[in-house]
C-alpha cells in the first residue's frame, strides 16, 4: 500500500511501525460554530483512510483532538455573553451530530485540549530544560525555532524563505528573540480563560496542544499524522519541531493533507457569502451524498463544490443504492435457491482487485467509486428474476461491503420492519425454548431470505443486515 508522504513528496510504501497496527492522529475543528464543509473533508478523507485500513486487517487507534481553547471561542463567548466551555461544549456536541450524518466513525480517542493542560506544561518544561523554549518577560513562552536544525523539513521551506515571509507568523507578544520563535505558552488577557503554569497564568499555544495530545494518546513516534494542507506551515512544521526537540524521536513517519475545499472555484468565506455548513447541506441532501460527493475526488486535489456536482454525486449515488434495492427485491422474490456462482464470483474478484487497487495507490477513493460504477453495471446486467438466492446475496454482501469500506451505507434503515424482526426474534426464542428447533430454524432462514442474519452472543441474539 502507497501513501503520499508530504515530508518526501513522493508515495511511499506503507510501512506500521507495529505489525497490524496503525497509530493515525487528526487535527480536528477548532469549535466555536458548526463545521463548515471545508472541515467535512479531512473528516470524510481520513475516515475513509482509517476505515480501509480496518477492512486490511489493521487495529486503528485513531485520535482526533478538539481545540477547545482559542481566541475565536473566547471572542464567541463574549459576545453571547457566556463562557468559552459552553460554546466548545455545544459545538462539540453538534459537530459529533454532523460527524454521525456523515458516517464518520467517533475516534478511538477525541481529546479536549483544555483537559491536557498539565501534559502540555509538561512538555514546555523539558523545551525549557533543553534550551528549546525560553520566557519573555510578559510570560510568553517561545520555541527557539533555528536551534531545531530540520525546521522547515516538512513544507520545504528554508529559513531564509522564511525570513522574506516572516510577516505571515503569528507575533502575539513582544519580547522574542527572532521573528521565527512561535509561541508555546501566552499569558492570560483580562477576561480569558486560564491555567497555571511556572511562566504566567495563560494557555497554551495551539501546536503544543496536538504535540502533546498525539503523544499522550499514541505514543512519540506515530504512524500518519493528518489534516488539511493549510496545516503543513506553520501547524505541522511547529508540531514537529516541539515533538523532536523535546522526545528526541522522530515524530509521525507519514504525513497527509487534504487538499482544499473551494465552492464555485472560490475560497469559501464568510464575507464572500459562499459558505456552507454541513448543517446548511443536510437541509438540502442527505448528508451520505456529501460523503459521496466528497470521496469522488482524489484527497490531495482541490475540490469544487457547487450545485451542479451534488446534484451529480446524488444521482451517482442513487444509481448504486438503486442497483443495491433491486438486488435485495430479487432476492426476496427469488424462486430459484441456486443457480451457477461462478461467473459472480470471477467478476467479484475482479471488481474488488480493482477497488483494492485503487485504495492501495495512496486511496484514490475516485477510481474506488468509478470500479463501483462498473460493478454495478455488471450486476444490473447479470441479475433477473431467475438468478438464484446464492448469486444474489453474493452480489448484496459484496456491493455492501465495497459502498461500506468507503464509509457509504447502502442499505435502507426500515424502524418498522426492524420492531418486525424482533418480532420474529422473540418467536424464534420462544420456538427454541419449547424444541421445536424446526420452526425456530424454519423462523432464522426466512430472516436470511430477507437479508438479515441472526447472531447468537452472549447479550441475546443480535441480527445484521446482508
Ligand atoms: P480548523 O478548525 O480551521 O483548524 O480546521 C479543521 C480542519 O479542517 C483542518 O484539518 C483544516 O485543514 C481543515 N479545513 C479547513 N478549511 C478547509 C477547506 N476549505 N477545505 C478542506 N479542508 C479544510
Ligand atoms: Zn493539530
Amino acid at each position: 500500500m502507497k501513501i503520499y508522504n508530504t515530508l518526501s513528496r513522493t508515495k511511499e510504501e506503507f510501512k506500521p511501525i507495529e505489525d497490524g497496527v496503525v497509530s493515525m492522529y487528526v487535527c480536528g475543528p477548532t469549535v466555536y460554530n458548526y463545521i463548515h464543509i471545508g472541515n467535512a473533508r479531512p473528516m470524510i478523507v481520513f475516515d475513509t483512510v482509517r476505515r480501509y485500513l480496518e477492512y486490511k486487517g489493521f487495529i486503528v487507534n485513531y485520535v482526533s483532538n478538539f481545540t477547545d481553547v482559542d481566541d475565536k471561542i473566547i471572542k464567541k463567548a463574549n459576545e453571547e455573553g457566556t463562557t468559552s466551555d459552553v460554546i466548545s461544549k455545544r459545538y462539540i456536541e453538534e459537530c459529533k451530530k454532523d460527524m454521525e450524518g456523515l458516517n464518520v466513525l467517533p475516534a478511538t480517542v477525541h481529546p479536549l485540549a483544555t483537559e491536557e493542560i498539565p501534559e502540555m506544561v509538561e512538555m514546555i518544561n523539558t523545551l525549557m530544560k533543553k534550551d528549546f523554549a525560553y520566557r519573555a518577560e510578559d510570560g510568553t513562552v517561545y520555541f527557539r525555532t533555528r536551534k531545531f536544525e530540520d525546521y522547515g523539513k516538512l513544507s520545504h521551506k528554508n529559513l531564509d524563505d522564511l525570513e522574506a515571509g516572516h510577516r505571515d507568523i503569528d507575533v502575539t507578544g513582544d519580547g522574542k528573540e527572532d521573528y521565527l520563535d512561535f509561541v508555546l505558552w501566552k499569558p492570560k488577557k483580562e477576561g480569558e480563560p486560564y491555567w497555571e503554569s511556572p511562566w504566567s497564568e495563560g494557555r497554551p499555544g495551539w501546536h503544543i496542544e496536538c504535540s502533546v495530545m498525539s503523544k499522550k494518546y499514541l505514543g512519540e513516534n506515530i504512524d500518519i499524522h493528518a489534516g488539511g494542507e493549510d496545516l503543513i506551515f506553520p501547524h505541522h512544521e511547529n508540531e514537529i519541531a516541539q515533538s523532536e526537540s523535546a522526545n528526541g524521536v522522530a515524530f509521525a513517519n507519514y504525513w497527509m493533507h487534504n487538499g482544499f475545499l473551494n465552492i464555485d472555484n472560490r475560497k469559501m468565506s464568510k464575507s464572500l457569502g459562499n459558505f456552507f455548513t454541513v448543517r446548511d447541506i443536510s437541509e438540502k441532501y442527505d448528508l451520505q451524498v456529501l460523503r459521496f460527493f466528497m470521496l469522488s475526488a482524489h484527497y490531495r486535489n482541490p475540490l469544487n463544490f457547487s450545485d451542479v456536482l451534488m446534484e451529480s454525486a446524488k444521482a451517482g449515488l442513487e444509481r448504486i443504492t438503486n442497483a443495491y434495492d433491486n438486488l435485495m427485491y430479487l432476492f426476496e422474490n427469488a424462486t430459484n435457491d441456486v443457480t451457477s456462482d461462478e461467473e459472480a464470483k470471477e467478476a467479484i474478484n475482479s471488481y474488488v482487485k480493482k477497488f483494492e487497487d485503487a485504495m492501495e495507490d495512496d486511496f484514490n477513493t475516485a477510481d474506488a467509486i468509478s470500479t463501483i460504477f462498473e460493478f454495478v453495471r455488471h450486476i444490473n446486467q447479470d441479475v433477473n428474476e431467475d438468478t438464484g438466492a446464492n448469486v444474489l446475496k453474493l452480489y448484496i454482501e459484496k456491493l455492501s461491503m465495497l459502498c461500506g469500506i468507503l464509509g457509504i451505507i447502502v442499505e435502507k434503515e426500515e424502524k418498522l420492519l426492524d420492531e418486525e424482526i424482533e418480532r420474529m426474534i422473540d418467536e424464534r426464542q420462544k420456538a427454541r425454548k419449547n424444541k421445536d428447533f424446526k420452526k425456530a430454524d424454519e423462523i432464522r432462514d426466512e430472516l436470511l431470505r430477507k437479508g438479515i442474519q441472526l447472531l447468537d452472543t452472549r447479550e441475546g441474539v443480535k441480527y445484521k443486515w446482508l
